[in-house]
């Protein structure tokens, strides 16, 4: 029976890139559920595959190198990966949207910002200009921009006013799932602070479906409903915020919390860093991919995959110390 309030599945996901030095296997087995008005986190370090994942999802690899070896993506229980160009052009946008890092790749450096909103309006709606001007205005100000700037361009704005731009791009045809790829990296503390707070309110307003790639577990622990700990392509932990923070089960998700500093804890001498670098990604293990760097590592560990085991039902872990 189908779960109606799965908006989006992942199963067995495998995406390898083509390089001159051989298939980089960016995505392996990958599995997640996102449930409807949720906001999952991807955690990892660079590399992960979250990225990767991410556009799978968009259906913007890089043409001539990336590429969907296996598995599903299943949005609204049909899958993405059969869709044609045109259809996800259409899904694009209207279904899910996405705000990059830099919002200088996402804008137009020669387009006024009120032309750029719109035309994602256009594209999706039976409006004419003059209307999707006035709409690009009222999202303008969503995002807290004065309407007036409406004809101004990108070069006229800061860092995080961009960024909201971005947002308000985004959110241009109310999508039911929203994709952001670290977006307050490029921004400073403050502003960062400001965009997490809009990003918050408007996952309130709008409803929407949110799935925030980060390596920062502070944005996860304010942002975040579940999250998936992600190692070299894999889901190593699936877990529910509470869960997670409570009982973190993995030795790398361990090791993660070990290396962020705590604002109550005077001695920071007890920071831990995780030892060893993330695997390479063109020689997949037969084992745990975390296996050389693991503490608790066992002989079994680097002879097959651990296999997926239960801690509660919000909360999954794939380690041979819970099987
Ligand atoms: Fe460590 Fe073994 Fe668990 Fe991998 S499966 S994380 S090596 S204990």
């Amino acid at each position: 029976m189908v779960d109606k309030n799965i908006l989006l599945e992942i199963k067995n996901l495998k995406v390898q890139y083509s390089t001159n030095n051989g298939i980089v296997h960016a995505v392996e087995n990958l599995n997640m559920i996102l449930n409807t008005s949720e906001t999952l986190g991807f955690v990892g370090e660079t590399g992960a595959g979250k990225t990767t994942t991410a556009l799978s999802i968009m259906g913007l690899l890089p043409k001539a190198a990336g590429k969907v070896v296996e598995g599903e993506i299943l949005y609204k229980n049909e899958n993405l990966l059969l869709k044609n160009n045109n259809d996800m052009r259409t899904i694009r946008g209207k279904e899910i949207a996405m705000i990059f890092q830099d919002p200088m790749t996402s804008l137009d450096p020669v387009q006024k910002v009120g032309d750029q909103i719109a035309e994602m309006i256009l594209l999706h709606e039976k409006i004419n200009k003059k209307d999707a001007i006035e709409k690009a205005k009222k999202l303008l100000v969503t995002v807290g921009i004065r309407p007036e700037r409406v004809d101004d361009y990108p070069h006229q704005f800061s860092g995080g006013m961009k960024q909201r731009v971005v947002i308000a791009i985004a959110l241009a045809c109310n999508p039911n799932l929203l994709i952001a790829d670290e977006p307050t990296t490029a921004l400073d503390v403050t502003i960062k602070a400001q965009v997490l707070e809009l990003m918050k309110n408007l996952k309130k307003e709008f409803g929407a479906s949110m799935i925030m790639i980060t390596h920062d577990l502070g944005i996860v622990a304010d942002i975040c409903d579940k999250v998936a700990i992600m190692y070299a392509g894999s889901v190593v932990e699936y877990s529910d915020m509470r869960n997670l923070y409570e009982n973190p089960c993995h030795p790398y998700t361990k090791g993660l919390f070990s290396s962020i500093p705590d604002i109550f804890e005077e001695n920071v001498e007890r920071l831990k860093e995780i030892k060893g670098l993330p695997p390479n990604n063109m020689e997949p293990s037969k084992g745990c991919s975390f296996y050389p760097r693991c503490e608790n590592a066992m002989d079994k560990c680097k002879m097959r995959k651990p296999k997926i085991c239960k801690i509660t039902d919000s909360h999954y872990v794939n380690c041979c110390l819970y099987e």
